[in-house]
């Protein structure tokens, strides 16, 4: 049994903000997979819930009129893995979504909900970072919209509103087009595991396919936050496609991780991973961009 005081229930995008209003100590439910556990081990035994799991006009991928990928916050993971524009426009999403638990989770798990959680650990944020997503978020005052960096304001704590629910994730065509990525997750175990440590790297190359036109690249649990490598990416800016430049990337990709031990690992041990799959991820990127490094 649940110890669930209320359970309300939305049936649109206004009336989930009305219950936000009305119910302000309520917690917002979608998927469920985390808050479920929550409710299961104490830590929010006794709460009342808003359930937005009904909203199916927030579910699935489009293409706005602009070219704007828009995901809807309750798409789920199993959806995002096949979804026909994600494999044709990032395919690096469709593989970290792939990456998430098992395949309950993944059918029942939420993208929104994979962000709002606020977890450093969460699979699709590294890649929806490291592709200057926005949040779209609906409240009273209408919509607005937040880029991930600042979406993510400390451990566990994101930027929403009491009143608040977020749609959407949107990424901007000049953003995606021409790009290609990989990301790699390191668990303890193969089966399912939270991540010890995610990477998520993307690429442009110039015409020429001989350098890096552009590349980003964001951590999960590099802090405690999911954080992008700014500095890591200056530095590839039209460095041609070599060893050298892989292992340049690495240096500066170690001047901006700050993991911390826990139970899952030590600091140490996660800062030598983190190193490979930097290196490892921009290769692969590189790969798949039509690169080849010498
Ligand atoms: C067995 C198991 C394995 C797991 N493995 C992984 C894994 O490998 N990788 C991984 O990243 N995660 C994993 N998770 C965590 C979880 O499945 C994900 O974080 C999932 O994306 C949460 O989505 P949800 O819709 O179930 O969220 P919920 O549990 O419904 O909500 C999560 C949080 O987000 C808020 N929220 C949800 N949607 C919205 C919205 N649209 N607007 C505003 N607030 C919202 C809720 O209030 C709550 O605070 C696992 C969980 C379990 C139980």
């Amino acid at each position: 049994m649940y110890d669930i005081q209320h359970y309300y229930e939305a049936n649109s995008v206004e009336e989930a903000v009305r219950l936000r209003v009305e119910h302000p100590e309520a917690v917002i439910i979608s998927g469920g997979s985390d808050i479920l556990i929550s409710i299961r081990s104490g830590d929010l035994a006794g709460c009342s819930l808003i359930s937005i799991h009904g909203l199916d006009d927030l579910r699935g991928v489009s293409l706005d009129p602009d070219g704007t990928l828009r995901i809807g916050a309750l798409t789920s993971f199993s959806h995002l893995t096949e979804d026909p524009l994600i494999l044709e426009h990032i395919p690096v999403l469709a593989e970290a979504a792939g990456k998430v638990g098992g395949p309950q989770i993944r059918n029942i798990g939420t993208v929104g909900g994979n962000v709002c959680n606020g977890v450093t650990s969460a699979d699709t944020a590294s890649t929806l970072l490291a592709h200057d997503a926005e949040a779209e978020l609906y409240g009273q005052n209408g919509k607005r919209r937040v880029p991930l960096t600042e979406f993510y304001i400390g451990a566990r704590r994101v930027n929403l509103e009491k009143d608040e629910i977020m749609t959407a994730l949107l990424i901007l065509p000049e953003v995606y087009k021409n790009y290609a990525g990989c990301y790699i997750k390191y668990s303890k175990r193969a089966a399912m595991d939270i991540a010890t440590s995610g990477c998520s790297v993307n690429v442009k190359l110039t015409p020429d396919k001989k350098a890096i036109e552009n590349a980003r690249v964001a951590f999960g649990v590099s802090g405690p936050v999911p954080t992008r490598m700014t500095q890591a990416e200056e530095a590839m800016r039209g460095k041609p496609l070599t060893e050298e430049t892989i292992e340049l990337f690495a240096e500066h990709i170690r001047s901006g991780i700050n993991p911390r031990t826990s139970w899952r690992a030590s600091r140490d041990f996660r800062i030598q991973i983190q190193l490979e799959m930097a290196r490892r991820c921009l290769r692969e990127s590189i790969v798949r961009a039509g690169g080849v490094i010498s």
